[in-house]
């Protein structure tokens, strides 16, 4: 990997920019991921590159919600794979959760590829590939899920999801928190909880929520008033002026 300068005004998001070329020369990232990644910089650059006030509460409200599911499932998908690889594992180990690779463009090679990765990481049960089980609503292979796995799920993280899946999981009665850097797209819309930072940033965020509400003992009814607390609309309002208004150092 190219060497980046800690003082390049950019170098976090060219650091996570090469993250992404690995993992399409990898065959863990699909091409169309390279878009994907693109977009997701033009809307961080437009936050600053930072975890807004509001971002940070959706990550605690994510957190709580995360620690008061029956059965939470994170899913991962190329681009996740190759950005928080690591910090996916981290966080299941911190609020009790399955991963499951879930990929638009399934191909057998690309969730054995991920499901190696991951465990390269510290996964130690990858669901997804028994794929025993579809969302209604969907097309065959869009649709393909681990029964035992997100079909069975309460509580999904999906981070950088596409919209169509993210609605139809909306409507299995699914408790949705999405990492999307765009608030408008419709995951983001859809979401109960939507958290809009980068991936790179938001999944270590929760991890030490999920870690701080874990060592204070806190009750059922203190996670249940995070999570009562939280105001999406509020939170996707905040992060939409962010973008259009905000001032750049
Ligand atoms: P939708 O179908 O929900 O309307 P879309 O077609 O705009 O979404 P895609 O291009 O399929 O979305 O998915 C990429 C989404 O993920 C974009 O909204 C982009 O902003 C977001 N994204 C990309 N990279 C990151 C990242 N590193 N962290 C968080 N979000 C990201």
């Amino acid at each position: 990997m190219t060497e980046i300068p800690d003082d390049h005004p950019r170098a976090q998001s060219l650091r996570t920019r090469h993250r992404i070329e690995e993992g399409v020369e990898k065959g863990i990232t699909s091409k169309q991921g390279l878009i994907a990644q693109g977009r997701g910089e033009a809307y961080d650059y437009l936050l600053g590159e930072q975890t807004t006030p509001s971002a940070e509460r959706a990550e605690r409200a994510a957190a709580a919600q995360l620690l008061l599911a029956d059965h939470p499932v994170l899913s991962v998908n190329g681009n996740v794979a190759a950005l928080v690889p690591a910090e996916m594992v981290e966080l299941a180990e911190a609020v009790d959760a399955d991963i499951e690779v879930n990929l638009f463009n399934r191909t057998e090679e690309r969730m054995a590829a991920i499901a190696d990765h991951l465990r390269e990481h510290g996964a130690t049960d990858v669901k997804g590939l028994a794929a025993d089980a579809r969302i209604p609503g969907l097309e065959h292979e869009r649709a393909k899920v681990d029964e035992d796995g997100i079909y069975d799920a309460d509580v999904v993280v999906v981070p950088l999801e596409d919209g169509d899946r993210a609605e139809a999981l909306a409507e299995m009665g699914k408790t949705e928190i999405v990492v999307d850097l765009n608030p408008m797209s419709r995951s983001a819309q859809t979401a109960a909880i939507p958290i809009v930072d980068n991936i790179v940033r938001a999944v270590p965020n929760v991890t030490r929520h999920a870690r701080e509400l874990r060592e204070q003992d806190s009750s059922r009814e203190e996670l249940e008033a995070i999570v009562a607390a939280f105001d999406r609309e509020a939170a996707l309002e905040e992060a939409e002026r962010a973008i259009r208004q905000g001032e750049l150092d």
